[in-house]
């Protein structure tokens, strides 16, 4: 996924000319993984579902409410929002609020991410351009290389930036100074963001899973951007095994519309919805292929558990990252899965979600 820093005015969502951005930086974020799509594709499909409004945006009540605060409060007193850190699993909506409070507040948007910025003059470009009260959104903050970060302390800080010119006796620094503007860091790892750069987010948000309720809504919503007729068990069906996360709700929405359009006609009907989530092997808990192959090398190569997340990552051939972020908290908040001090053990529900003997293992024994 290569992500070219976008720079949005206010009042015109779809304007992104990439004005002032000369030397672009390079712009990037993490390929996701296989069961949130991935690459370029992914991001164009989440850009044409995204919300362009707060009041656009489903759920996250008391998230919304403390942004509007601190947005009102910001255009009050014509200043820039506080830096604003989002955390939260994939496909919940961080970059959905990283690109709705420009526009509320009618300022200019630039879009990088951790991984890409490898070294401080990777940043810079993004520093300069930055106007005042515009926000820089980092995604994956939790990647910015040790040498990023600490050159970003003073720019969060007093909005100045110290560059090192020459080696050895030549040596000196300049100080530069930025206009204030506003950074919106994203992470699905807030606990390994460094304390220092933590702090120097006066405004954090976490993000939690949706309910079934507000995905149905993401669903008939999304549904109508897309010129879809769908009935309301089926949005409720689809939001039903989205996992909590509208990102999926938006992928198994256009699979279904996919396979009516294909298969059938008209509206999305729930016996329809059905066939198709099943032809897609996404369960009634909404566990996909994936999922299920998790817990079943789980249960069976490592006899239940408990087993480190790198040894089951490592015989599934997946990045264990992949299964921290996008696999396991979904599995742990459904009880099908348990963190234990010494590993990851499958529950009881888990053996009986499978179909496997619940009898030979006892996930009890082996938490300590
Ligand atoms: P993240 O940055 O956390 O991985 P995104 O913000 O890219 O997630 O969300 C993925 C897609 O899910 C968006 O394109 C949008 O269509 C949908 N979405 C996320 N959050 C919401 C929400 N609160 N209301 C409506 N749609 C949402």
């Amino acid at each position: 996924m290569v992500r070219q820093p976008v720079i949005q005015g206010g009042e015109d969502p779809l304007r992104s000319d990439g004005k002032g951005a000369e030397t672009p930086p390079p712009g990037g974020g993490l390929p996701r993984g296989p069961l949130f799509g991935g690459g370029d594709d992914q991001d164009r499909l989440d850009e044409e579902l995204r919300p362009q409004r707060l009041d656009d945006v489903v759920g996250q009540r008391a998230v919304v409410e403390r942004l509007r605060i601190i947005l009102n409060a910001a255009r009050k007193r014509k200043e820039p929002l506080g830096h604003l850190l989002l955390d939260g699993p994939p496909g919940l909506g961080k970059t959905t609020f990283a690109t709705v409070l420009p526009k509320e507040m009618g300022t200019e948007c630039q879009i990088t991410s951790g991984p890409v910025l490898s070294a401080p003059k990777d940043l810079l470009p993004y520093l300069t351009n930055a106007s005042y009260g515009s926000i820089l959104f980092i995604d994956e903050i939790h990647r910015l290389p040790k040498a990023v970060e600490e050159f970003i302390y003073p720019v969060m800080e007093d909005f100045r930036v110290d560059i090192a010119l020459g080696e050895g006796l030549n040596a000196r620094t300049i100080n530069m100074k930025l206009k204030p503007f506003t950074v919106i860091g994203a992470t699905t790892r807030s606990g390994m963001l460094t304390a220092p750069l933590r702090d120097r987010f006066v405004n954090r948000e976490h993000l939690d899973f949706y309910t079934d309720d507000e995905l149905a809504d993401i669903v008939r919503r999304n549904a109508r951007k897309l010129h879809t007729k769908i009935s309301d068990e089926a949005s409720r069906e689809i939001a039903r095994r989205s996992r909590g996360t509208p990102r999926i709700a938006n992928n198994l929405l256009r699979w279904t519309r996919d396979f009516v359009d294909s298969e059938a006609q008209g509206e999305i009907t729930d016996a329809l919805a059905r066939e198709a989530l099943a032809r897609r092997e996404v369960d009634e808990l909404g566990l996909d292929r994936q999922d299920r192959r998790y817990l079943q090398t789980l249960a069976r190569t490592f006899n239940g558990g408990p087993a480190g997340v790198q040894a089951i990552a490592h015989s599934m051939n997946l990045a264990a990252d992949t299964l921290e972020d996008e696999v396991e908290p979904f599995l742990l908040r459904n009880g099908l899965l348990l963190r234990s001090p010494r590993g990851r053990v499958v529950t009881e529900a888990g053996l009986r979600h499978l179909g496997l003997p619940v009898g030979e293992i006892d996930p009890q024994k082996r938490l300590f």
